[in-house]
């Protein structure tokens, strides 16, 4: 036990959340080790390269007005490619436009007299843009909220927005088509949609905890070292070894810290998700936005060329088309397939003949799922004396729930320091 090795904190997972702690800590000259289960750092934020593709392991994007990633991330060194704002909705049988009238002037008589909803609802659109982008993110997180169902309902919005825009567009973000996220969850995310561009890094999402990996002092990250309990200060790894520490972050997803706090009710329940990539010669579309099922009953909820929004995600000559589905009853995958490429095919043309599936990821565990009676904001969970609990559990389920939580465990710790000095 003499042996074990000390540290001043230890961080188990080395996701988003623990390895933007760890960078916090970094800035105030606090070394923190990380313990990440698995061969890499990035955790639910993964991307795969196949014969010369990017694929991301689930299609995920980064709201570049996300206030950590602004706080702890390079975004000029991440070489971000844009989508264009807005989105296309697959309506009788056509791409129609759903411009962003704010940053693109141009599109707003279109957009607004577009078979998109009614008139109406592009009022209200963008009433709720408006009110979403009001007031500081905290007092965003404090608002009277409800299901997003009756809160988008009470704002007026017509049965044919909520089910050609909001359900997939939601759907696609939460993975939960029910609408039952709290409205302040939608109040985030559209204002994160509004205040700030939609992007990927040239080299897959996995290039953001990369990047957060790098700026930490070698050494500090040790993958391969699952941790299998914690008594006290001391925590256990898979192969039996010990390492103890004045401080331990759980930043692992929900489940992982119920087991290793033995608190069940830490638990949650999952929002699953599937992501096909096909690649083709070059696509003859040129959109570069995302599009969104729309009035079909098809499988896909959103797709997007994604070579055409970053062209470093393909070879050249060729293209990338990232395809995410609803959640079916269908058990066969074979017949999932076929539904999609028919799908894509009325969608896309005869060209959709020459694209290759490559690449299926089926994801169980997308995101926690979110309740209306979750807190989005909690205080850093403290369950013990010097241990903390972040992840994107505790927040928003996203890139910035995640993010700023792993921050807030950080700050907690500079904080107890200080006061115990
Ligand atoms: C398909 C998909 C699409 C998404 N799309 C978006 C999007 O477009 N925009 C957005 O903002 N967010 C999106 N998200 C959400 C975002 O990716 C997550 O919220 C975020 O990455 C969660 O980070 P985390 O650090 O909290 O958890 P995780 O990423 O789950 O990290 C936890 C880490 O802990 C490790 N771990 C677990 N148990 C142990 C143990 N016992 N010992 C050591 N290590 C352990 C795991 O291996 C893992 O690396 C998406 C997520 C998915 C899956």
């Amino acid at each position: 036990m003499s042996n074990e090795r000390h540290h001043e904190v230890i961080i188990i997972g080395g996701g988003l959340a623990g390895l933007s702690c760890a960078v916090q800590l970094a800035k105030s000259g606090v070394h923190a080790a990380v313990l990440e289960a698995t061969d890499r750092v990035g955790g639910r934020v993964r991307s795969d390269v196949i014969n010369g593709f990017t694929l991301d392991v689930g299609f995920q994007v980064l709201l570049t007005a996300y206030p950590s990633c602004q706080e702890l991330l390079d975004y000029p060194a991440l070489r971000l490619r844009y989508f264009d704002p807005g989105a296309l909705i697959r309506q009788a049988g056509k791409f129609t436009e759903l411009a962003d009238p704010w940053r693109n002037p141009g599109k707003a008589w279109s957009t607004a007299t577009n078979p998109v909803g009614s008139f109406k609802d592009k009022l209200r659109i963008w009433r709720l843009r408006s009110k979403t982008c009001r007031g500081s993110l905290a007092e965003l997180y404090e608002r009277p909220h409800k299901t997003t169902e009756q809160y988008l309902r009470d704002f007026g919005f017509s049965e044919r927005m909520l089910e050609e825009f909001f359900r997939p567009f939601i759907g696609g973000v939460f993975l939960d088509e029910s609408l039952s996220v709290s409205s302040r969850m939608l109040e985030f995310v559209f204002r994160m949609f509004a205040m700030g561009g939609i992007a990927v890094p040239a080299d897959g999402m996995a290039a953001i905890p990369r990047q957060l990996a790098e700026r930490l002092p070698r050494g500090s990250v040790n993958l391969q070292s699952s941790v299998v309990q914690i008594e006290g200060n001391r925590v256990v790894l898979a192969n039996g070894a010990g390492l103890t520490a004045k401080h331990i972050v759980i930043a692992t997803e929900s489940d992982a810290a119920a087991r290793l706090l033995e608190l069940p009710q830490m638990q949650t329940s999952w929002n699953e998700t599937t992501t096909l990539y096909y690649s083709s010669p070059q696509c003859d579309e040129k959109f570069k936005s995302l599009i969104l099922r729309g009035d079909e009953n098809g499988p896909i909820q959103t797709a997007t060329i994604i070579s055409n929004v970053a062209e470093e995600y393909a070879p050249p000559q060729s293209s990338l088309i990232s395809v995410s589905l609803s959640p079916n009853d269908e058990t066969s995958s074979d017949r999932i397939e076929l539904l999609t490429k028919q799908q894509l095919n009325k969608w896309f043309g005869d060209q959709v003949r020459d694209w290759e599936l490559l690449q299926t990821y089926q994801i169980p565990y997308g995101l926690p799922a979110m309740g209306i009676d979750r807190v989005i904001r909690s205080p850093v969970v403290k369950e013990r004396e010097n241990t903390y609990v972040c992840g994107d559990h505790c927040e928003t389920p996203s890139i910035e729930g995640a993010m700023d939580s792993g921050i807030r465990a950080a700050a907690s710790i500079l904080e107890r320091r200080t006061s115990n000095s």
